[in-house]
């Protein structure tokens, strides 16, 4: 059987890992336009208890990954200065590009070497091939191919990611306003020695501060100014820092033929929810048990894949979605008192309803 697997993000490094270790004798092909050393943005965090979705099935890749991890057990909500802690929401985080190296590292193990520096430039190349991954994230060229029905809804906020030497004592997301409107921005720790540092405004502040105008360094500063107080003394860094309008990818369809859709290739969800790495890796291990299941027919497989896995997405993409338009409306909900607008947070996706969040968050509850 000949697999091509497009992108070696963590959607395409996982299942080519996967598909690999059950079938060795199987030629699996990853192409990655980027060198390996390459990665947007700085960290990401994972929601809730982390890998453990890994921990059954695959204890190599959780021992391998969980030491580096940062974790903590509350999340800070600052609104205008004042701070609330919600306690008991646990989140733990990784470098992406660490993230990615481990990644690296289990493929190989399982005799997986991508190909580097190597774009995928036209949908003709993938002929030839039994199976087809896309792994090439939101703005997949794979999806060309065939008519998967695709929709992109970019969300109206603006956001930039950057880093920063401060250390967060835990995930903490802090919401001020300023002589051009608001501002928030969601930071934690991803290593002993960084911090992410995600800077957003919504679309009319956007304007009023000049952005458009601006270049990566000069937006820096100006985040720099605008979260004095919050940074400390600390500077952000820069990497590919460029303004970006967070876009809902859907499709109606996960198949077509023998090509599949996987991670964010098939649907992205927003970053707040802390999901989007995670559902990439939760596919990976959908797909591969599904091609396992069904003795590697392509045809049996993908709609077996799609219909397990469809439910648990559409949960997850509603709850990313309603903490996606939260964020949306930001300035809005900053109109609230601090602890007000800390339950308005909370709730957003709609995933905790007051009795489990008593559960929980006993403290924040009863305060
Ligand atoms: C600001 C922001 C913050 C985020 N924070 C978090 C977070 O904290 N936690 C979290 O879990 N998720 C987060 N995410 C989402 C997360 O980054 C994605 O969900 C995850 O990376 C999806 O993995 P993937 O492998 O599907 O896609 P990607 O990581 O996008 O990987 C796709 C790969 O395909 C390659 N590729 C694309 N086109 C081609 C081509 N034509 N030929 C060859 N290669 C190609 C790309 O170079 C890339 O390496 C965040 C996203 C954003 C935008």
């Amino acid at each position: 059987m000949r697999v091509l697997v497009v992108g070696a993000g963590p959607a395409g490094l996982y299942f080519s890992y996967l598909f690999k270790r059950a079938n060795p004798r199987c030629e699996v092909r990853v192409v990655e336009q980027n060198p390996p050393d390459a990665t947007f943005g700085f960290g990401v965090v994972f929601s809730d208890k982390a890998l453990e979705f890994l921990r059954g099935d695959d204890p190599e890749t959780y021992d391998a990954i969980t030491p580096h991890m940062e974790q903590w057990t509350d999340l800070t909500v600052v609104l205008r200065g004042a701070p609330v802690v919600i306690d008991g929401i646990g989140f733990s985080a990784i470098g992406r590009l660490k993230f990615l190296r481990l990644m690296q590292q289990r493929a190989a193990s399982a005799g997986v070497v991508p190909q580097y520096l190597k774009a995928l430039s036209s949908v003709e190349e993938l002929k030839g091939y039994d199976l087809v991954v896309a792994a090439d994230g939101a703005n997949s060229l794979v999806r060309r191919g065939a008519d998967f029905g695709t929709t992109v809804t970019p969300l109206t906020n603006k956001f930039a990611w950057f880093g920063t030497s401060k250390l967060f004592a835990t995930l903490t997301q802090t919401f001020i306003e300023n002589e051009h409107g608001f501002f928030n921005a969601h930071h934690y720790r991803h290593s002993p020695e960084m911090s992410t540092f995600v800077f957003e405004c919504d679309a009319a502040t956007w304007e009023r501060a000049g952005f458009a105008r601006m270049d990566e360094t000069a937006t820096m500063a100006y985040a720099e100014r605008a979260f004095a107080h919050t940074l400390g003394g600390h500077r952000l860094v820069t990497n590919r820092s460029v303004w970006r309008n967070f876009p809902n990818v859907r499709n109606t369809r996960w198949h077509a033929g023998n090509v599949v859709l996987i991670g964010d290739a098939q649907r992205t969800a927003h970053f707040s929810i802390g999901s989007g790495t995670r559902l990439a890796m939760e596919d990976a291990i959908a797909l591969a048990k599904s091609l396992l299941d069904n003795n590697n027919q392509v045809e049996k497989a993908l709609p077996a894949f799609e219909a397990l896995r469809r439910p648990i997405v559409d949960k997850l993409v509603a709850a990313a979605e309603a903490s996606g338009s939260w964020y949306d409306r930001f300035p809005e909900h900053m109109k609230l008192a601090p602890r007000d607008f800390a339950w308005s947070y909370i709730q957003r996706s709609g995933r905790i309803d007051p009795a489990r969040l008593r559960k929980i968050s006993p403290k924040f509850v009863d305060g």
